[in-house]
């Protein structure tokens, strides 16, 4: 197991906890989410946003780099609009 990076809150100097994982900022809608750790400090409730880029993957058919939890976005599209990628066998 590894194990996450201590996060310090730049506010009190105390440890904050990971309260979200991953989340999808902005509208569903949006090409390339961004993608946040949502971090709370339990002395003050500040929350701070770190940026979760260790979730990113390739993708190995067009080599766009997206969220591991979403599908390719470009393959998708490529598929919708009859693109080279829809001529692919595409995995789910
Ligand atoms: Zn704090
Ligand atoms: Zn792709």
């Amino acid at each position: 197991m590894m194990h996450e990076m201590k996060k310090i809150c730049p506010h009190c100097n105390q440890e904050i906890e990971l309260a979200v994982k991953s989340y999808p900022m902005g509208s569903v809608f949006q090409m390339n989410r961004f993608h946040a750790d949502i971090y709370r400090c339990p002395a003050c409730q500040r929350i701070s946003l770190f940026a979760a880029e260790r979730n990113m993957v390739t993708c190995p058919v067009c080599g766009t780099s997206h969220p591991a939890q979403e599908k390719c976005v470009t393959c998708a599209l490529d598929a919708a609009f009859g693109g080279t990628a829809a001529r692919e066998k595409l995995v789910p």
